[in-house]
This record gives C-alpha cells, sequence and structure tokens, in this order.
C-alpha cells in the first residue's frame, strides 16, 4: 500500500476542496493577490444536472467583486421575477424581486454557472485538479497540511500551508480536522428535471407550494426545462416511496399549483434524493483550516439564497486564510463569532417561516419544526419509566431515544440530562434533546412537578 510519504506529491499555498460555488468565489479572491500558489480539487460531475437552480439578486454584488458579472449576465440564465408561494394558505401570493436593492434574480442551469467559476479560476493561474478526490488529512505540523487524494484515478499527496474545506454539506474533511457537524434536520429534495412542452409559457418565477409532508418547488431553467423537487424528512421520503418515479409523479398529481405547472412535462432527470440539511460546524476553522459554504454551515433551500451564502463565506474564508498566511491567524476567531451568530439568525428566521404554516400542525413534518419547548429546564424528575415500545417522539429517533432516558436520573434537573446527552452525541442540538424530553414527559415516561410553562 502506498503511503502518504511514498506517493507523488505536489505542493500549494492553499489547497481547497470542492469547486463549488463556495470554493471557486475563494479561489478567484486568493488569486487576487500575487504570488499565491492555488489548487482546487473536486470529484467532477457524477450528474449533467445540479440541484439548487434560482440565484437571488443578492449575488450581483459578489459577482462584481470576483469580476465576473458581465460574463455572467451574458451567459445566457433566465431572468426571474420573483417567487409566489401557496404557504401559510392554499392560496398562491408572490414576492418580486424588483422591490429588492439589486433587482431581478435568475434560473439558472447550475452546471454551465459552475463551469463560469472554474474556467475563471483557471484561466487567472489556479490549478484544477479534477476529476480528484480527497480521500483523508493529516496535519505534519503548523502550515504542514498533507493530504491524501487521487487526481485521475492516480493516488497523489497533496500538501498545503493552509486548507480550505468548501467540500459542501456533506464534506468530511472538517469531521476529520476535528470539527462536530450539528444537525437540525434531516431534510431531503427528491428533485427531477421536467422537460416542458414545447411552446408552453411558464412564469419566470420560483413557486412553491407546502403540503401536509412538506412542500414542493419548482422553478423554470434555460432550454424549456423545469425543477421540481419535494422537500420532505428523510424518513417521511422513504415511507412515501417518493423517489420511485410512478409514486413521485402521483404525489405530484396531489399538488394544487405545482402540478399545473408542470402538466404535459417530462422527465429528463428522473427523481433522486439530495440531502437538504441545516447544518453548522462547531468549529470552523483551525490553526492551518477553514470551512467554507456548506461545510460551514447548509440552509433550508426555502431561503433561497444557499449559492450566494456559500460565495460570500467563501470570499470571507480567504480573508482567515491570508491571515493565517501572512499575519498572526486572530481573524480565526471573528470568523467563528460571525458563522455561529449568522446562523442564529438563520435559524430564528427559518423557524418563523415554518410558523406561518398552521394546517397540518400534528403532521409529523410541520410538527418537527413548530414544536415549541414548553418544558422548564430547571424542573427535576420525580420518576422515570423503564424504555418500552411505546416509547416515541417526533424529535429523536428511536436508538436515540433508549440512550437519552439511560442519562435522565430522578432528582437531576431536565437541563443536566440534556447536557449529559449532547456531551455523548454532540451532533444533536440542544432544542431537539429538550424537545425529546418534553415528548418524554407528556408520553408519561418521566414526569416532572408542575413544571410546563
Ligand atoms: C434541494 C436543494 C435545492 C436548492 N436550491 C437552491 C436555490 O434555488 N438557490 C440557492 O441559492 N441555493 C440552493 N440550494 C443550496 C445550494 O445548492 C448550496 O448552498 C450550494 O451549492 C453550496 O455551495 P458549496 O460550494 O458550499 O457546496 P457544493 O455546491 O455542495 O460543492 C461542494 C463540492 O465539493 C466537492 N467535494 C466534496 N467532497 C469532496 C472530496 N472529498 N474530494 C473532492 N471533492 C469533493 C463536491 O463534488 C462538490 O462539487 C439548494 C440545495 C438543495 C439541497
Amino acid at each position: 500500500m502506498m503511503t502518504s510519504k511514498s506517493r507523488p506529491s505536489r505542493s500549494y499555498d492553499v489547497v481547497i476542496v470542492g469547486a463549488g460555488p463556495a470554493g471557486c468565489a475563494a479561489g478567484l479572491t486568493l488569486l487576487k493577490r500575487a504570488g499565491v500558489r492555488v489548487a482546487m480539487i473536486d470529484r467532477g460531475r457524477t450528474s449533467s444536472w445540479k440541484v439548487g437552480e434560482s440565484l437571488s439578486p443578492g449575488v450581483r454584488p459578489l459577482l462584481d467583486y470576483l469580476q465576473l458579472w458581465s460574463r455572467y449576465r451574458d451567459g445566457g440564465s433566465l431572468v426571474s421575477f420573483g417567487s409566489e408561494a401557496a404557504w401559510g394558505t392554499d392560496q398562491l401570493t408572490g414576492f418580486n424581486f424588483l422591490f429588492t436593492p439589486h433587482g431581478n434574480g435568475w434560473g439558472l442551469d447550475r452546471s454551465r454557472f459552475e463551469s463560469l467559476l472554474l474556467n475563471a479560476f483557471r484561466e487567472r493561474d489556479g490549478v484544477v485538479l479534477q476529476p480528484g478526490r480527497v480521500i483523508g488529512v493529516e496535519r505534519e505540523g503548523p502550515g504542514r497540511m498533507v493530504l491524501s487524494a487521487e487526481v485521475d484515478g492516480q493516488p497523489c499527496s497533496l500538501r498545503a500551508k493552509f486548507l480550505i474545506d468548501a467540500g459542501g454539506r456533506n464534506g468530511m474533511l472538517c469531521r476529520k480536522m476535528q470539527g462536530t457537524r450539528v444537525g437540525f434536520d434531516d431534510l431531503v429534495g427528491v428533485a427531477a428535471l421536467m422537460d416542458l412542452p414545447v411552446n408552453s409559457v411558464v412564469a419566470q418565477v420560483t413557486q412553491v407550494e407546502a403540503v401536509p409532508y412538506g412542500w414542493w418547488y419548482s422553478a423554470p431553467i434555460p432550454d424549456g426545462r423545469l425543477a421540481v423537487v419535494l422537500m420532505t424528512d428523510a424518513d417521511i421520503a422513504a415511507n412515501l416511496k417518493a423517489r420511485h418515479p410512478q409514486r413521485w409523479l402521483e404525489l405530484l398529481k396531489r399538488t394544487r399549483h405545482v402540478r399545473q405547472r408542470a402538466a404535459g412535462a417530462d422527465f429528463c432527470e428522473m427523481p433522486r434524493v439530495v440531502s437538504a440539511r441545516s447544518t453548522l460546524l462547531q468549529q470552523p476553522s483551525g490553526e492551518d483550516w477553514v470551512a467554507v459554504g456548506d461545510a460551514v454551515a447548509s440552509h433550508d433551500p426555502l431561503s433561497s439564497s444557499g449559492i450566494p451564502h456559500a460565495m460570500g463565506s467563501g470570499i470571507h474564508g480567504t480573508l482567515v486564510a491570508a491571515d493565517a498566511l501572512f499575519a498572526n491567524g486572530e481573524l480565526a476567531r471573528v470568523y467563528a463569532e460571525h458563522i455561529h451568530g449568522d446562523f442564529r439568525q438563520y435559524m430564528q428566521s427559518r423557524r418563523r417561516h415554518y410558523l406561518q404554516v398552521s394546517r397540518w400542525a400534528d403532521h409529523l413534518f410541520w410538527k418537527r419544526r413548530c414544536d415549541t419547548i414548553r418544558l422548564d429546564p430547571a424542573a427535576k424528575f420525580e420518576s422515570i419509566s423503564e424504555a418500552s415500545a411505546d416509547l416515541a417522539s417526533v424529535h429523536l429517533a428511536k436508538p436515540r431515544l433508549n440512550e437519552l432516558l439511560k442519562v435522565c436520573c430522578v432528582g437531576q434537573p431536565v437541563h443536566e440530562a440534556a447536557r449529559s446527552f449532547v456531551d455523548a452525541f454532540p451532533g444533536v442540538p440542544d432544542e431537539k434533546v429538550i424537545l425529546a424530553l418534553q415528548d418524554l414527559v407528556f408520553s408519561g415516561h418521566a414526569v416532572v412537578r408542575n413544571t410546563i410553562r
């Protein structure tokens, strides 16, 4: 077996893992500084279509900064005038981009958009390693990162003074470093691409429609195609068998608005499941690495800001890299505070959005997002029963719930039980744990006295 010492080795100042919007924005920003050797490694395309097709107007200043605005503007994206949603009620209401500071948004061909970014990186003397895959990472010492990788199918080592993880929400790199990724939900998209009938006219807006088991969206993209995506939780999607094309079509037919837009359209990409979890990396950077884009914080597509957010954080992350390479590295702390503050705001606005839907308060998807904490964290357990077959919570899967029950002790305050559990399972957010404890109290598996607020 080849070790990192025996593999062919290439050296750079900075290696970026992932050539999505975050990685490309980071790479293009670094190349504004003369003499920095930057390489970007990416798996390359596994499918011609990448999900995430609505670009909000806020991307314009970012593309301006990267000196790509005019190239993008002339590249054939569809103008989008906003969105309409059947959300709090089953009637569609609109939101018009024209009232925002940067005017209209766009319906994107994502692959084309990312090729534009990657080509600009290449033209400006960035090194592109594609198809490439990072398998592992070692830190030999300060400023000496070694990645084990495959490039064009050949094993190699990539040496870098600094590493940028732009590997997306499923990226494994930061976890290998020391990061805990906290997952706030198990949202997935069951996404299909459809060819619209010739000469059909579809309004150039993204359309969103809430349903009892989640929500659907559809967005027109160039070349007469429509992206149609069902958003729900992974377990609900599995129970609905939503990834089977026939079943997906049956569910689509039961929508009120999205089915009308997709009328007469045929699949050009069959439904496939993609992760859309909201996640936060607890430690966004280290002495010689930083995570950017979805790798550091990923948002629910309902926010429709994933791409600009990823690009903004890619640009921001390079300041951390430059500070580590050329100054004292203190910016890492500011970056961490910014990421955490921004994510708190995002979670509040996500909650406000979901709370607008009260039609299906008892349905699993909505209950998970709209439940409120009514259990006093200072309340003490008076009794706790053994795990039984009817033990259940909408907030934690059964094996985890059993573990939660095990850490609860009579006389102990609720918040202490929650803390012990989070110490053992750091990927679960505090709020979910308290809500699961509340379910245990409501179902009689645990008793606390006079403490439901
Ligand atoms: C269903 C859905 C719909 C969405 N809709 C929208 C939308 O309409 N508008 C919007 O703005 N945002 C949308 N988003 C969000 C948006 O797609 C993401 O926020 C954005 O892609 C994040 O960019 P990124 O560069 O951080 O990560 P990614 O785009 O995920 O890029 C990561 C890259 O890293 C590569 N990579 C990962 N690990 C490795 C490795 N070990 N070795 C080599 N390469 C690796 C991957 O191949 C990939 O190319 C949507 C997301 C989902 C799931």
